[in-house]
């Protein structure tokens, strides 16, 4: 195919370019069909004049260049390519005001995915957002005393009562709350991290590179492998001004290994008066203890070892919004306020809401288990996982018995997002075996459908992991695999 204009999609219709060419219609002639007229009292003028103009040129160089046309081929009348300019420009048109972000169901596994957009609210946090979002607050209001208030007081309450900290700030992400703790701290001065730390999270949050961007010093110690804490004690100058622990919360070293602890950190900090800076990355706020996972520690556990100061994301093990919450010690806290970068990261009133929502759902723990979707997702047995499978396989299989095979098969889903690296969460999926499609064509059909449906591909099958589906989505899928199949069916029979 040449392009938009399929003029040889059918060999016994050639299409004689010089007489098209002829007949093409001007601007002015098409601006007054009826489907025109109606997009103009819609769109501005300008607008759908660039259009058509566009459209009109793409034609005349697709007949241009097209090789099989032949003056001895069919010619379009001018009525028929107004026709198709005009219904071209009202796609274009369809396509622009339309949205680009669309919904995704995630048969992939991976909970938080990044390229997904992390953690799902809750539908508390939702109805927070939609209330911030069409109605005024009191975003930066004291209703008590009546006149300003901070925008932080919201989270402040919920998260001391959660953490037992002094106080808190949050901002856009985690990688701001970083550059924003280290630009408050330790601008012009060293900090000591340790080699086994200087982790990179994803594309552009390197420690080196946020270092030298807050406009501290990099003072690396220790090995990849092993730091001791009196590889951090050798390193103290009267230029240090921070000692920073990093998790590394996307990587395991696994075998010879040592890292200082925090509670460690913390002892030699006290004795220089230096302050310690954990960056977190997923903030664990819940016990998940019973559930059979890798121990990482709650933030309340990080903060008894007694840090000045912890970062961490609210969209990752947290399950909120992208935000980047920073709790510690009051003084510091307040010193971060009043840099001037603390306005440029400043967190926005709909993340907000959002985070002071979720925040609320662990009051209760059992259900923010239940609320907090990365939370449900992270802890749901297998069993229920396993029926969900079966059930889904089960009407898939009545709908497409002809166009294609399913089975389901065990699976492990990781939580991603840069957490819990190790975690392989057993699971269940449906799989898909297409008996005419190739798979990379099944793949790509259900990417362009919407909703859009993701798997991941394992030798010939289609994998849809059901941990990562919601409930109200498993319809939405079989629809999609039975409309995919038979559209392609029937096409074929049409061909054919
Ligand atoms: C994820 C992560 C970050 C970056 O957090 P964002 O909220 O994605 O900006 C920083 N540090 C660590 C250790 C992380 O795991």
């Amino acid at each position: 195919m040449s392009g938009q204009y399929d003029w040889g999609q059918n060999n016994l219709v050639k299409t004689n370019r010089e007489k098209t060419l002829h007949q093409l219609p001007a601007v002015n002639d098409i601006l007054q069909s009826s489907q025109i007229s109606e997009l103009l009292s819609s769109y501005p003028r300008e607008m759908v004049l660039e259009i058509v103009r566009s459209v009109l040129d793409r034609i005349r160089s697709e007949l241009k260049n097209n090789e099989d046309s032949d003056s001895a081929g069919k010619s379009f009348s001018r009525e028929q390519l107004k026709g198709l300019v005009a219904q071209e420009t009202a796609e274009t048109i369809k396509r622009i005001a339309g949205s680009t972000l669309k919904k995704v169901i995630n048969g992939t596994g991976v909970i938080l995915h990044t390229n997904l957009g992390r953690s799902l609210l809750s539908p508390a946090a939702c109805q927070a957002v939609f209330l911030a979002a069409s109605s005024y607050i009191n975003l930066e209001f004291d209703l008590d005393a009546g006149r300003r208030g901070s925008r932080h007081a919201a989270v402040q309450n919920i998260l001391s009562r959660l953490t037992g900290a002094e106080s808190f700030l949050a901002v856009n992400n985690n990688a701001a709350a970083v550059l924003l703790a280290l630009s408050t701290l330790a601008r012009g001065r060293e900090v000591i991290v340790s080699r086994g730390q200087l982790v990179e999270i994803g594309g552009s949050f390197r420690i080196p590179e946020i270092m030298k961007q807050s406009g501290c010093i990099l003072v690396e110690v220790g090995t990849t492998n092993k730091t001791y804490v009196e590889d951090y004690r050798a390193a103290i100058t009267e230029r240090t001004a921070l000692i920073l622990h990093v998790h590394t919360s996307n990587y395991n070293i696994i075998g010879f290994t040592r890292q200082a602890s925090i509670s460690e950190l913390v002892r030699l900090g006290r004795e220089f008066n230096l302050p310690v800076m954990s960056d977190l990355g997923s903030g664990v706020l819940a016990d998940l203890g019973f559930f059979n996972l890798p121990v990482e520690p709650t933030v309340q556990q990080v903060l008894d070892a007694g840090p000045s100061l912890v970062t961490f994301s609210g969209d990752k093990m947290l399950g909120g919004p992208q935000a980047g919450i920073i709790a510690g010690k009051k003084e510091i806290i307040e010193e971060m306020n009043k840099n001037p970068l603390a306005r440029a990261l400043r967190i926005d009133k709909l993340t907000l809401a959002a985070l002071e929502a979720t925040l609320r759902s662990y009051l209760n723990p059992g259900q923010a288990l239940e609320e907090i979707p990365t939370l449900r997702m992270i802890t749901g047995s297998l069993e229920g996982v396993r029926l969900r499978a079966e059930e889904l396989a089960c009407s898939l299989k009545e709908a497409v018995q002809k166009e294609a095979e399913i089975t389901i098969r065990r699976s492990v889903s990781r939580v991603g997002g840069g957490a819990m690296p190790a975690a392989e969460l057993p699971s269940f999926a449906v799989a898909v075996k297409p008996s005419k499609l190739s798979m990379e064509r099944f793949s790509r059909l259900l990417r362009y459908h919407e909703p859009a449906v993701l798997g991941r591909v394992q030798e010939d099958l289609f994998l849809l992991d059901l941990r990562t589906v919601q409930k109200e989505e498993e319809k939405m899928i079989l629809d999609a695999v039975s409309e995919v199949l038979s559209k392609e069916e029937k096409k074929k029979l049409f061909q054919g």
